[in-house]
């Protein structure tokens, strides 16, 4: 019986870093992988050891040098490809082989110039031979949800038949809708015979923005294995993100019951490691772990979350490692937020000044777009006319309780 236990499988170190940008070096590649076994991932993937001497290298230092995690590394249905990736996983305490092959009509006939036949013995001939290295078998029918139905289940019975113990359906070219990967899962898991001795997993792209979507759909239908990346990096659009998969079921544990391994404290920690091991910025809106995810500038917002915090917030930042949420002084705000982020900076203002110093603010946010707070300890001290205060360090205040009229909230879109 499936239970309610997700295993997470990353793939940033492969799917990831196989995206232009995101290339990593030998040791980035380790010191990326020892966060994630902080941020508690079941599976690593180190990266695909026949792929390049690099790639091997990584792949045999995080599995010599990472611990908890299993390591997989991925491999074609070829000899040469599942022995280099077993060989790259001699050193890992628990080991992976995680091999893969098309099995839609288009790339067979197209790609790879092979019958359904062919494809159906490479499969099972890998499985066997990684059963040389490992019981830990995971095997990818890749473009499995464009793929013949009724010769996916043949080919998944046959590798169940010869000792995989994962399935992995990839949504390869991100083109599913989340009712279609829902009735894709339920029907092969009830069709394909001995389905509830292996975990079935789900591989989706984001090419549509339905990852995460497409991915918990999977889940609901059986699924209890993700294949995510941090930051939601991977080819093209990228993959399923791992931080919206997880703070889905965290948040919406009423809807989605599920449990991960995933310390969610070290959720921003790891999106931060992999932004400054690739130089490649996250954008600001991006869910969970982007500069905007918990920073409120309009001003009938930021009254809000004066007020009640659950106003406009879903999760708190803290629980995902973000510092805290932020108050963006900008043309939006109001007295409230003016007066909060001033108490924060350890300045107390009279009600007058409050004035000079809202107005102040406003004229400089048209200018500026965003007011940070040297900007702020600045225009109170030119308002007071001394020298501009240093800013302390923010902490928390007691939330104000006053009734608001718009100039006290400010603007900015209330919904
Ligand atoms: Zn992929």
């Amino acid at each position: 019986m499936p239970t309610d236990r997700l295993t997470i499988f990353d793939t940033t170190l492969r799917d990831g870093e196989q995206a232009p940008g995101f290339s990593m070096h030998v040791d980035e590649k380790v010191r990326l992988a020892r966060q994630l076994a902080r941020l508690g991932v079941d599976v690593i993937e180190a990266g695909f050891p026949i792929a390049s001497e690099a790639d091997a290298e990584a792949v045999r230092r995080v599995a010599a040098e990472v611990r908890g995690p299993v390591i997989a590394g991925l491999a074609r249905c070829h000899p040469a490809d599942i022995d280099r990736a077993g060989l790259a996983l001699s050193p890992a305490a628990r080991r992976r082989i995680h091999t893969f092959i098309a099995t839609s009509d288009l790339h067979l006939a197209r790609k790879l110039r092979m019958t359904r036949e062919t494809c159906l013995d490479a499969a099972v001939a890998a499985v066997r031979r990684a059963r040389r290295y490992t019981d830990d078998i995971q095997f990818s029918a890749e473009d499995a949800t464009r793929s013949d139905m009724d010769f996916l289940c043949r080919v998944v019975e046959a590798v169940i038949a010869a000792g995989c113990t994962t399935i992995n359906l990839p949504d390869t070219v991100g083109y599913s809708t989340p009712d279609e990967v829902a009735a894709f899962f339920t029907a092969i898991i009830s069709r394909v015979p001995h389905s509830d001795a292996v975990t079935f997993s789900a591989h989706c792209h984001d090419d549509l923005g339905l990852a995460a979507a497409n991915t918990l759909a999977a889940v609901c239908a059986g699924a209890r294995q993700v294949e995510c990346t941090v930051n939601g990096i991977g080819e093209r659009a990228g993959n399923a993100s791992l931080e919206e998969v997880v703070m889905a079921t965290r948040v919406r544990a009423d809807r989605l019951p599920f449990t991960t391994g995933i310390d969610t404290a070290q959720i921003f920690p790891s999106s931060q490691l992999l932004t400054e091991l690739t130089g490649q910025a996250v954008q600001a809106n991006k869910a969970i772990v982007g500069r905007n995810a918990f920073a409120h500038e309009a001003g009938i917002h930021q009254d809000g979350m004066l007020k009640d915090r659950r106003t406009y917030e879903i999760m708190r930042p803290e629980d995902v490692g973000v510092p805290q949420a932020t108050l963006v002084l900008g043309k939006h705000s109001g007295r409230h937020a003016v007066r909060r982020r001033c108490e924060q900076i350890g300045v107390t203002l009279e009600p007058q000044e409050l004035d000079q110093v809202y107005t102040a603010i406003v004229a400089l946010a048209d200018r500026e777009k965003t007011v940070n707070d040297k900007d702020l300890a600045a225009v109170v001290a030119r308002v007071r006319g001394g020298a501009a205060a240093a800013p302390a360090a923010i902490v928390p205040t007691a939330v104000p309780d006053f009734n608001s009229t718009p100039a006290e909230v400010g603007y900015g879109h209330g919904v």
